[in-house]
């Protein structure tokens, strides 16, 4: 089956690991999609980092697709006010909240406790920095793969045609989804890292049956463990990358 590959947190805050993850992709034979953020962690905003916003556009002329990844790429806390909605929901919501920031995602899961009208707000902002960018959006995907389903439908209503989370693929516009594996390591502590090592060797062959995606992360970069790991895995799919994330359904 067909296997995706992206790189994750396309932002400059992470310039140099980005252009060593694009080296071993394009040295694999694959172009993989760019999860752009706008202002990384309020930090990097897009519309000031002129010379990386014309290196995406020349990427995306050579065939990577750009996806929005969230706004900030980060959470608000627990205590924020605009939490009221999550925390008036108990305490299902309140382990929810906590299991997705703290043991998921590091507090980098910006859609997985959004309400409506600050997702609407947070999709239309990130849209606005990358179409004045010059960049055309070809999916969404929410940081640590985490937000609320009623998401999909608001993609739906935007015309978004690609989308995933950690077990499927989703076309919100077309409404398709279907189950697909991820590969990609966690570099937060070491018994992560080898643990997401494992995973990945592990879930290979379920490729077999699904279609895969393989996800780079910039801060991988940093590990010759991880660098070496993907090396092989990119290596391991050679011939059946898939061109685009929507090539994922056919
Ligand atoms: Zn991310």
């Amino acid at each position: 089956m067909a296997v995706h590959v992206s790189i994750h947190d396309v932002s400059p805050a992470w310039e140099r690991e980005v252009d060593v993850a694009l080296e071993m992709a394009h040295e694999a034979g694959v172009r993989p999609a760019l999860l752009v953020v706008p202002d990384f962690h309020g930090r990097a905003p897009l519309a000031e980092h002129p010379r990386f916003v014309e290196r995406l556009r020349a990427l995306e002329a050579d065939g990577h697709e750009i996806y929005l990844h969230g706004y900030y790429h980060r959470s608000r806390r627990w205590d924020d006010p605009d939490t009221r909605a999550t925390r008036e929901g108990g305490a299902a919501a309140r382990l929810r909240h906590l299991f997705a920031q703290k043991v998921v995602s590091a507090s980098e899961a910006e859609f997985s406790d959004v309400s409506r009208d600050e997702a609407v707000a947070r999709l239309d902002a990130g849209e606005r920095v990358l179409r004045d960018a010059g960049l055309t959006i070809a999916g969404f995907v929410a940081p640590a793969w985490s937000m609320p389903p009623w998401v999909l439908e608001l993609l739906g209503e935007r015309g978004y045609r690609f989308t995933e989370d950690h077990l499927r693929i989703h076309d919100p516009a077309g409404r398709r989804s279907r189950p697909s594996v991820v590969l990609n390591y966690a570099s937060r502590t070491p018994a992560r890292l080898l643990s997401s090592v494992a995973w990945c060797r592990l879930a290979r062959p379920a490729r077999r049956l699904l279609p895969a995606r393989i996800a780079i992360h910039p801060a991988d970069m940093r590990y010759a463990l991880l660098r070496s790991e993907i090396a092989s895995l990119l290596s391991w799919a050679a011939g059946d990358f898939a061109a685009t994330g929507d090539a994922l359904f056919s």
